[in-house]
């Protein structure tokens, strides 16, 4: 099946500018660029899925580059169904998922990169971030966890330590998702109403649903600050789900295209080899 060409625009639409604002205010959440919810969406969503699963083994075999993907986003965001969707059919011994709760007292002990770089992927791996060491310039600044001077400088540390990363041959791919307020509302009042998702609510989300604008505010100054060349960040409209899963697994799947990744000469001659 060929692709509709706006999927093929979707690293324009979404990326955010190195040097340029985020501009978060301005983007809409429930943006689609026209397409509709229908089995052929679905289908190329699935198609980029089996793609990624297949790049997944070439990038093992090659095992020159790691791929790091980063997940932010305010509760209730989608963080854990793009999760799901992004890597149904890689096989478990390729990737490697982290989600990053509030530091152990071991980790606040060193500093906030350390418990981030451990886990960053090996060579020929996809690491998957579920949140990151973005929420030590979001929710530690929304918090006031520590000082302004503090977090402020973070921007900084983050893209150096980012560039050092993609200069020892980490792909990174940074992917907010981006909801709109009442679409937040839904999907908590679905988890308070929905026995089965009742283990999803925490009552301190309830919280952190009244500083919203603290948070746009804080996520909107770390996308602008740390969107770079070599680790850019992308802007997903992810009121839908469907378009979600869409933009952010044709961005993935084409950025593995693209690394022209190959299978390694074989350390034997194979015509001199037989299996007896
Ligand atoms: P959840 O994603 O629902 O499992 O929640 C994880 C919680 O950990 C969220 O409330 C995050 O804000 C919090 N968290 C993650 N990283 C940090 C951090 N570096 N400092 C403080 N809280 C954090
Ligand atoms: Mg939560």
């Amino acid at each position: 099946m060929s692709l509709p060409k706006a999927t093929r625009r979707f690293v324009d639409e979404f990326r955010v500018l190195p040097g340029k604002p985020a501009k978060l205010a301005k983007r809409d959440p429930a943006a689609c660029l026209g397409l509709e919810d229908s089995p052929d969406m679905d289908a190329a969503a699935a198609k980029n899925v089996a793609r990624i699963a297949d790049l997944q083994q070439l990038l093992y075999a090659d095992a020159r580059f790691s791929v790091l993907i980063v997940l932010q986003g305010i509760d209730a965001s989608g963080k854990d169904g793009t999760t799901r969707h992004l890597l149904t059919g890689v096989n478990p011994q390729g990737v490697r998922v982290t989600s990053f709760k509030a530091p152990s007292a071991d980790e606040l002990g060193h500093d906030y990169l350390w418990r981030i770089h451990n886990v960053c992927p090996a060579r020929g791996m996809i690491g998957l971030f579920n949140r990151s060491h973005y929420e030590d310039v979001l929710v530690v600044r929304v918090h006031e966890l520590v000082t302004k001077k503090i977090w402020s400088q973070r921007y900084r540390q983050i893209n150096q330590f980012e560039r050092h990363l993609a200069e020892n041959n980490t792909i990174i791919l940074k992917f907010f998702l981006h909801i709109s307020k009442d679409e937040q509302r839904k999907r908590l009042q679905e988890r308070i109403d929905n026995p089965k998702k009742n283990w999803k609510m925490q009552v301190k989300d309830l919280d952190e649903r009244k500083l919203w604008d603290d948070y746009m505010r804080a996520y909107d100054d770390a996308l602008t600050e740390c969107s770079t060349e070599h680790a850019p960040w992308h802007v997903i409209p992810a009121d839908r789900k469907w378009f979600r899963d869409l933009a952010i697994s044709q961005i993935v799947a084409d950025t593995l295209d693209g690394l022209d990744l190959r299978y390694p000469k074989p350390t034997f001659d194979p015509s001199k080899f037989r299996v007896q």
